[in-house]
């Protein structure tokens, strides 16, 4: 019952433009349970259009071909077609006048292009394109449905949306469901998730990993007639899976980390505040990303130089000369200042070498400091190494501060 994707172009094949169709057409697809086997891409050539149709009807139950339906010498999608088929192209007069109907809206005059618009092969149906010029078709060939859209991504949603996706979906078994959850993780490796989920594997839920990083997402799914024997069943997976990976999913609910701790920093009546160094302002604007955060979130600094740290802050300017910038004194103080300074029930802190250059033998790029001070609790420290670009880095230290006050507030008592 799967579905095979192809899109056609020169200028998918060269690079120069993105196949934004697909990703569109499989979120929308696999999001309703239908599942998208097959993808490929193609340069207009009639050679590899047709084998590539060849190959799809043997194996796709419903094959979408995206673009090549214009008015020039280089869109072959419809000739392909009639090749595959056998068939001769068809002059199509309705098809015509609509074309010449809304070239008159704009003004326009059809010209000896716009007559190979309306040429579709014989026997296929007409898509109607309600948005331009290009009128799609499709047709059966033995099991599978193919049908021919325009690659313009505004004309290929429109007709996917008002007529391929209901087509596809009235064929396919009615009355079947499917129910989706994700549990979003932070802080394990996929081989780390993997492993503390060892043998997980619940009857009649399938479980995906999708990469999101620095998080982790485990998609459970589960098909069936009976939406709320399907709940239950990936109820009872998520709460294993939980439990295996105690501490590190955030949320169930398609939250993101700042979400998931703003809710938790509400709840335990708590406010913070954050001075960043190498993060530049990431960690506040996260925070600030969710709506209401003023009830907890009281404000920030980027003290990014020696100078900022001890002028703004009030670090001090032998612990800086003593220890570095990137040290657990530097964000301890960071932490522990920032608190006071706002009069914040939290202080945390970041100060790392987000590189590429900077590293040292002893703080190579990728080290990063976190300080975290709370006033009852104290003020505590961490490191973390991480690998990739500055960018990279710098996403990861983020969300790895706004991590720590989430495990801080999971297991703070008021
Ligand atoms: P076509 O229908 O092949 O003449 O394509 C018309 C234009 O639509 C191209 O020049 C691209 O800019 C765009 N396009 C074609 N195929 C795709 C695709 N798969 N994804 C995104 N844009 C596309
Ligand atoms: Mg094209």
């Amino acid at each position: 019952m799967c579905v095979e994707l192809i899109a056609t172009g020169n200028e998918i094949m060269s690079g120069l433009t993105l196949d934004t169709n697909f990703n569109w057409t499989a979120a929308k697809l696999s999001s309703s349970g239908i599942e998208v086997r097959y993808h490929c891409t193609l340069n207009d050539n009639l050679e590899d259009l047709l084998a590539s149709f060849e190959t799809a009807s043997k194996r796709s139950r419903f094959v979408i071909v995206s673009g090549g339906l214009g008015p020039t010498e280089d869109d072959l999608s419809a000739l392909a077609a009639s090749k595959f088929l056998g068939t001769p192209l068809v002059f199509d007069p309705v098809a015509y006048n609509d074309i010449v109907q809304k070239l008159a809206e704009r003004g326009r005059e059809p010209n000896s292009y716009h007559k190979k618009q309306a040429m579709f092969p014989e026997k296929a149906t007409v898509i109607e394109n309600s948005v331009g010029t290009s009128a799609g078709f499709s047709f059966l060939l033995g099991n599978s449905k193919f049908y021919f859209l325009p690659g313009v991504p505004r004309e290929f949603r429109s007709m996917f949306s008002e007529y391929v996706f209901p087509d596809i979906v009235n064929t396919l078994e009615k009355g079947k469901s499917l129910c989706v959850k994700v549990l979003r993780i932070f802080g394990l490796g996929e081989s780390e998730v993997a492993e503390k989920l060892g043998d997980f594997s619940p009857e009649g839920v399938n479980v995906g990993y999708r990469i999101r990083l620095p998080e982790i997402h485990l998609r459970l799914t589960a098909s069936g007639y009976d939406s709320e024997v399907l709940q239950s069943l990936l109820q009872n997976a998520c709460t294993e899976a939980s439990k295996r990976l105690t501490g590190f999913v955030f949320s169930q609910e398609e939250e993101t980390l700042e979400e998931a701790t703003a809710s938790l920093l509400l709840q335990k009546d708590l406010t913070l505040s954050v001075a960043e160094s190498c993060t530049g302002g990431l960690c506040a604007s996260r925070f600030t990303d969710v709506a209401g955060s003023s009830a907890y979130f009281l404000g920030g600094t980027v003290v990014y130089s020696n100078d900022s740290k001890e002028k703004l802050l009030g670090v001090s300017a032998e612990t800086l000369e003593r220890f570095g910038a990137v040290s657990e004194e530097v964000v301890a103080e960071m932490s522990y200042r920032v608190k006071t300074l706002f009069g914040s029930d939290i202080g945390l802190s970041i100060s790392g070498i987000a590189g590429p250059g900077g590293g040292t033998l002893e703080k190579p790029v990728g080290t990063v400091w976190f300080g975290f001070s709370h006033v009852l609790s104290g003020t505590s420290c961490e490191k973390r190494n991480f690998t990739g670009t500055r960018d990279e880095i710098k996403n990861f230290a983020a969300a790895t501060a706004i991590d720590i006050v989430r495990k801080f507030c999971l297991d703070y008592v008021a």
